[in-house]
């Protein structure tokens, strides 16, 4: 009966398949994920060194070295590429293409010399201890969630690790001058366990950095308005408790404004036209707003804003502001520069207050506005000085 002994070293391999595959698969459900991509492509490069040295008879001859050498510096190719464009950051061309040409200048100096092993493994493990050192130093610069300083900080401790290996093999006593003799040290099978090790660890982590970057990209897809990219209702609506938590125990301002007689300038310059005034408006919203404010499409041409901290006059303030604000934004469109106006409606949203409630009153406010005229300004709150209210009107 047919029955395969696998050791220990088979691990090794089984790794790099395993994460190289794993990251393949993510890249050809979806073509848009190249680092996925790159990273499949490190792993199953670097296997290719590993599968030679583990089954490679005696010293290592040319065509053993070039494929241990190709592997080494596709695979810290692949790995650099792969990361950077994870964390969206440009690839180090210069420092990468210096390392390679001095790693080639080295190779061939050991070779033209006939130096020993010792100096074989320092040329090898120093360009791939200086890489991994590179890589980490990019992620931990563009770090911006607590993943990322794991991923930093495994290249870090696997740099540290092979810098360690490197002065080991020199001051050591055992005979590491043959590769041969360094294939019967204990030194050897440790190192490529380290080797299997950092691959999980490193691979597990990077895996877990994808996860959090697909998870934020669905999120903001499905908190956000694609048309203007500012926050949708349903956001909008758990944002609010943020917002209100931060302003307690302060009232909070609501705004929400509807452009006026939006359809004729849709039947007039067409949809496209109104499109580009619906995105003119949301960034003139944003513009005109403080940073704290919370700028959202409720939907068509309906928008809404939550003001942290204010009292009536401040959001009486906004409101005018945005108004006149509006009567003087121009939006190019290849007919004509539209001229628009809206109405608003605000209120004061206090604290333990229902936000459905002042919506409902603050929509009640344009429509008020509506009706006064439109291009106005509406309070559902009792008059304040200098604008008519709902009560008024
Ligand atoms: P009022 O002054 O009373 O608000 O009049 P209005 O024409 O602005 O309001 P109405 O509700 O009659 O029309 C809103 C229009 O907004 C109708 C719809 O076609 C248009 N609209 C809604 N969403 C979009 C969109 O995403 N893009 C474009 N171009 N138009 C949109
Ligand atoms: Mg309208
Ligand atoms: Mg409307």
């Amino acid at each position: 009966m047919f029955h395969a002994y696998l050791t220990y070293e088979w691990l090794g391999p089984a790794i790099f398949v395993s994460a190289g595959g794993g990251f393949l698969l993510l890249y050809l459900h979806d073509r848009a994920h190249l680092a996925a991509l790159r990273l499949g492509m490190a792993y199953l490069c670097t296997l290719v060194g590993f599968l030679t040295i583990m089954l490679a008879e005696g010293d290592l001859r040319p065509p053993n070295q070039a494929a241990i050498l190709f592997s080494l510096v596709a695979g810290k190719f692949f790995l650099v590429w792969g990361v950077t464009s994870l964390f969206g950051i440009p690839f180090p061309r210069r420092a990468f293409g210096l390392l390679a040409a001095v790693l080639a200048g080295l190779v061939a100096y050991v070779n033209l010399t006939d130096a020993p092993f010792m100096d074989r493994f320092l040329v090898v493990n120093g360009f791939a201890a200086t890489v991994n050192l590179l890589c980490g130093l990019q992620v931990w610069r563009a770090r911006t969630q607590r993943i990322d300083v794991i991923v930093a900080g495994l290249l870090f401790f696997q740099t540290f690790m092979l810098v360690n290996r490197i002065i080991f093999i020199h001051v050591s006593q055992t005979d590491f001058s043959t590769l041969s003799a360094f294939r019967r040290s204990e030194f050897a099978a440790s190192m490529q366990t380290e080797n299997a090790m950092f691959a999980i660890a490193i691979g597990l982590a990077l895996y877990a950095r994808y996860s959090v970057t697909l998870v934020t990209q669905l999120r903001r897809l499905a908190e956000t308005d694609a048309l203007t990219g500012l926050l949708n209702r349903r956001a909008f609506e758990t944002r609010v408790e943020e917002l209100r938590a931060i302003s307690a125990p302060l009232p909070t301002g609501l705004i929400i404004c509807d452009i006026d007689h939006f359809k004729s300038i849709n039947d007039r310059h067409g949809h496209d036209a109104g499109d580009r005034a619906l995105v003119a408006f949301a960034r003139l919203l944003e513009r005109e707003t403080p940073e704290t404010a919370i700028c959202t499409r409720l939907g068509g041409e309906e928008f809404c804003i939550l003001l942290a901290a204010v009292d009536d006059e401040a959001i009486r303030l906004q409101a005018t502001h945005l108004r006149a604000a509006v009567e003087r934004l121009r939006v190019a469109t290849p007919d004509a520069d539209l001229q628009l106006t809206a109405s608003f409606g605000y209120c004061r949203l206090d604290h333990g207050g229902e936000l459905s409630v002042a919506m409902a009153q603050a929509d009640a406010a344009v429509y008020q506005a509506k009706k006064d005229g439109r291009n106005l300004v509406r309070s559902a709150m009792a008059p304040c000085a200098g604008e008519p209210s709902l009560q008024r009107a």
